[in-house]
């Protein structure tokens, strides 16, 4: 008899629909194993007015309304408190802090906590949370993310009630550092930072499909963070950070940063756990820890998931995802 699991349907929280067409192949692919998502706003324009966050949201609604999207909004430099409430009231959940030119669409993004200290005061006496993309620009690109812990740093002390989430931890020396501070700041951990290293971008051919920001590092990053989600800690919740590019856009010149993990992630990572030896740990992990950091409800449904192959696609919707033509062991039951 083939093995089952059966965990509460996955919380994406950290994931990227993006605009237009694309929208039907994210938004059918998200349901298909998430309950819910926390949808970026790096879009184009961003979603940093209350207009814009309610028709995002109500786009991503009408593709298929019950999924559902937890809204964020993008910071700017001299974002007011009232413009700060005015995102919560139209039903922003958190906001999402983007170092200035270290990802896409990010050129208009912040350059220094300092910048937007109102902004910051705002989201901590309305609860909301912030979400970083913790990497410092014009850095060594494989010490980015370290050299974005002092800023984190500052902003936590600064604001001792906000709640922080330091997004898709990549370096084993970010996991020390979220786990050292206090409860109220967590650290999402993607599937393809717990299953690639840089080998898989650059150890043969040079791979832009594997390539993405912050860039996978090390097996002893890997293992670190694998440690991390295995570990039952509260602090370490799945985020795919699933983040589609077209394949023309990723096989060019100057590839896209971002990988297109929503068709797979749950499967992926119900193989690492079973792998390993942590089923156990699994529903925590996807399911539970995220919600609750956020305060919201986790799935009350939940999926079931069977150990039978399957080969995942070369393109899904002219997008190649992660793990494209490999086989993983774990399929949906029907
Ligand atoms: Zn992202």
């Amino acid at each position: 008899m083939e093995k089952e699991i059966t965990i509460r349907k996955p919380s994406d929280m950290h994931l990227h629909l993006r605009q237009g067409d694309m929208l039907k192949t994210t938004v059918r692919d998200a349901s298909a194993w998430f309950a819910q998502g926390v949808v970026m706003p790096n879009t184009v324009p961003a979603i940093n007015t209350p207009e814009r966050l309610i028709s995002y949201r109500d786009e991503i609604l009408s593709r298929n309304p019950g999924f559902k999207p937890i809204m964020s909004f993008k910071l700017y430099s001299g974002m007011s408190a009232s413009e700060v409430k005015a995102m919560a009231d139209a039903g922003a959940v958190l906001g999402k802090l983007y170092p200035a030119g270290v990802t896409t669409n990010s050129e208009d993004g912040v350059k220094s906590w300092l910048d937007i200290k109102e902004t910051l005061g705002a989201m901590s006496d309305l609860n909301l949370v912030l979400s970083i993309h913790c990497e410092w620009p014009d850095t060594f690109v494989l010490d980015r993310e370290y050299e974005y812990h002092r800023e984190f740093a500052a902003i936590a002390k600064a604001f001792p009630d906000l709640r922080m989430v330091f997004e898709h931890i990549s370096d084993r020396r970010s996991i020390n550092f979220v786990a050292g501070l206090p409860d109220r700041v967590a650290g999402t951990i993607t599937a393809h930072h717990l299953l690639l290293t840089l080998d898989d971008v650059i150890g043969a051919n040079m791979n832009p499909h594997t390539f993405c920001k912050p860039v996978v590092k090390g097996p002893a990053d890997r293992e670190a963070l694998r440690q991390a989600a295995f570990s039952g800690d509260k602090k370490f919740f799945f985020g795919s950070d699933s983040a589609p590019h077209l394949k023309a856009k990723k096989e060019s010149e100057a590839a896209a940063g971002g990988i297109y993990s929503s068709p797979v992630a749950v499967p992926l990572m119900t193989q690492l756990f079973e792998e390993k030896g942590k089923l156990e740990k699994l529903e925590n992990f996807m399911s539970v820890y995220g919600p609750a950091f956020y305060s919201i409800k986790p799935a009350e449904s939940c999926i079931t998931l069977v150990q039978k192959k399957s080969t995942i696609p070369a393109v899904i919707d002219g997008i190649v995802p992660l793990y494209a033509e490999k086989t993983v062991s774990w399929s949906i039951k029907a």
